[in-house]
């Protein structure tokens, strides 16, 4: 039996099969595109080893200095129907739900919201869905989400990639965490969720859509939509969710990087 020992073996000899069995509907440069999306996968797991396999020069990369202070906020599960093939298996989810009530819509507004609030800040957003960019870099990445859990827990909760390559993580969060509560009067619950820590978006040894790991990212569950209390928030105050996630990456990056002002 012979083994197929490389990615370009394997193209070659599906293009033969395909050619052979007469049918021209694609070409070697689609199946080879087709094979890396669903086999981009050179380490399981985050380790120092998968990061310089991708990022060869990631010791040396510095942050162009030039570049006007760039947010993201990612709205969870929108258009996940777009997603390539590597990340087709988490479309089938599609997010929370109560009743008619969607997670995807809930998290848009609260993005649209906040990132209007950064604006008038004089800051630069950029609203992402569901796919983002290969290796996408940003000075903070927010994604938004809100869960459905037990229905006697109410509050919010966030994370950050399982291993912190931005070193700045704490400082978002603490920022985060700060502001959300004041603006919302919600209860922060105190929870690792392994769901958060390998979320695709930061999982950038297993996936190519992901961010840079040296951006700064959180993702937050905004509230539980399966309680009362917060299901109220999630419905009539979404305004306050906004303005206390614009806060909390105001805060963090008045620590962290000098006014957007500084650049203009
Ligand atoms: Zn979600």
């Amino acid at each position: 039996m012979t083994t197929i020992t490389s990615a370009s073996t394997l193209v070659l000899l599906l293009t033969s099969l395909i050619h052979a069995n007469g049918l021209n509907l694609i070409n070697q440069t689609q199946i080879k595109n087709f094979l890396q999306e669903i086999y981009y996968q050179p380490y399981q797991e985050f380790s120092r080893d998968a990061l310089l396999f991708r990022y060869p020069n990631f010791d040396s990369w510095k942050r162009p200095a030039d570049k006007p202070i760039t947010i993201a906020i990612q709205v969870g599960h929108l258009m996940i129907d777009q997603l390539p093939l590597e990340l087709r298996q988490l479309a089938q989810g599609g997010g929370a739900r109560r009743g008619t009530l969607k997670e995807v819509d809930i998290n848009n507004d609260i993005a649209k919201q906040a990132a209007r609030v950064l604006t008038q800040y004089g800051y630069k957003v950029e609203l992402l869905p569901s796919l983002i960019p290969d290796s996408y870099n940003a000075d903070v990445f927010v994604s938004i989400h809100a869960n459905a859990g037990d229905a006697n827990t109410s509050g919010f909760f966030m994370g950050g990639p399982a291993v912190d390559y931005s070193e700045k993580n704490k400082s978002l969060k603490w920022s985060l965490i700060q502001e959300y509560a004041s603006s919302t009067g919600m209860m922060y619950l105190d929870r690792t969720s392994e769901n958060i820590k390998f979320y695709y978006a930061f999982n950038w040894s297993k996936f190519k859509h992901t961010i840079f790991p040296k951006t700064p990212a959180i993702l937050i569950e905004t509230g539980n939509m399966n309680n009362l209390n917060d299901l109220i928030a999630l419905t009539l105050h979404r305004d306050r969710m906004a303005e206390g996630i614009a806060n909390g990456i105001r805060a963090f990056l008045q620590q962290t990087h000098t006014s957007p002002e500084d650049f203009e």
